[in-house]
């Protein structure tokens, strides 16, 4: 998600002292620790072997929303983000609008990006202003990025219905709904209505998975959470849309809000990515990979 990278005293088992050690012996990036023989980490840093092992596999493993994502969007899926309000949702949107759009050496899709917008949150400010940080040609970025609004359902059902032809012709390389059921929600309340909007989102999520399918692209949706009243132990938030959101999702994440102005996201629901999390943060810049205090020790 972000070419940021952690310090090295990031590392679970890296402090100051021992972060001393590794730069002074040439390493100065996870990466470069990741890809060390430990026998030269004992070698050249002066460490103990169970440390060496220890950071080893730590720089191998460190988590971020990329590699939870098994090395970036996967096409021909469709990857739900969940959470409540301010979770970070519209941000990752946004954030992979960027990321789509780069080369896939850069960990893109080459593409451009359809985004359609149920809530009116997309910011074309912060978009470029995310652009700019990660130094990418942000008015480049905001030309490959097609912005529909959409006011209601039949209009959000409409504007997929003629997303095919769109995209085809313009490569589009990620398909965004952001958020995916708010209209849903917004208009059938109440019981007598369920069964009427779970089908049509059934109809309008099997569109987007055609699209993903037929042309080979990314579908994001974003989703909100709700209460599970069946909920006793564990999370008593559920994301909304029931059954027919959760098998048309290939991947679920759920965003949450952490402590020490932190996010956690964790994969909830896929069929090979593991059930692992990862802490991030947004920041001016963007969204960043972070390692909470409690996760660094020495
Ligand atoms: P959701 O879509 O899940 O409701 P958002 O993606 O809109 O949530 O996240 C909103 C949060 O993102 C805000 O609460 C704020 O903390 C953070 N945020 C937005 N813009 C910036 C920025 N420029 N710098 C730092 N944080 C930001
Ligand atoms: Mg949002």
């Amino acid at each position: 998600m972000t070419a940021e990278v952690l310090d090295i005293q990031d590392l679970d088992g890296v402090g100051p002292v021992t972060a001393n050690k590794l730069r002074e012996a040439g390493y100065d990036s996870i990466s470069a620790l990741a890809i060390a023989p430990i026998r030269e980490l004992v070698e050249k840093a002066g460490l103990e072997s169970s440390v060496a092992h220890k950071i080893s596999k730590a720089a191998l493993g460190s988590t971020n929303l990329d590699t939870l994502l098994g090395g970036g969007l996967e096409t021909q899926a469709i990857t739900e983000f969940v959470g409540e309000f301010g979770a970070g949702k519209s941000q990752i949107s946004m954030k992979l609008s960027i990321q789509a759009q780069l080369s896939a050496a850069e960990g893109g899709l080459e593409g451009k990006v359809l985004f359609i917008d149920t809530e009116g949150t997309f910011a074309a400010q912060r978009v470029f202003q995310m652009a700019q940080a990660s130094g990418q040609d942000a008015d480049k970025i905001l030309d490959g990025i097609i912005y529909s609004r959409v006011y209601n359902s039949d209009h959000q059902i409409l504007t997929v219905d003629h997303a095919f032809k769109i995209c085809k012709e313009e490569n589009i390389k990620l398909l965004v709904v952001d958020s995916i059921l708010s209209h849903f929600r917004g208009e059938y309340i109440g019981r007598e209505s369920l069964s009427e909007r779970q089908q049509r989102l059934n109809s309008h999520l099997h569109k987007l998975l055609r699209i993903a399918q037929a042309l080979n692209l990314a579908v994001v949706v974003t989703n909100q959470v709700q209460a599970n009243p069946q909920a006793f132990f564990g999370d008593p938030m559920r994301p909304a849309g029931g059954n027919i959101m959760a098998h048309a999702s290939t991947h679920r994440i759920m965003l949450k809000k952490s402590s020490q102005g932190l996010r956690v996201a964790k994969v909830i629901d896929s069929p090979y990515l593991p059930e692992s999390e990862t802490y991030f943060r947004i920041t001016e810049k963007g969204v960043e990979d972070a390692v909470p205090r409690n996760k660094r020790d020495e």
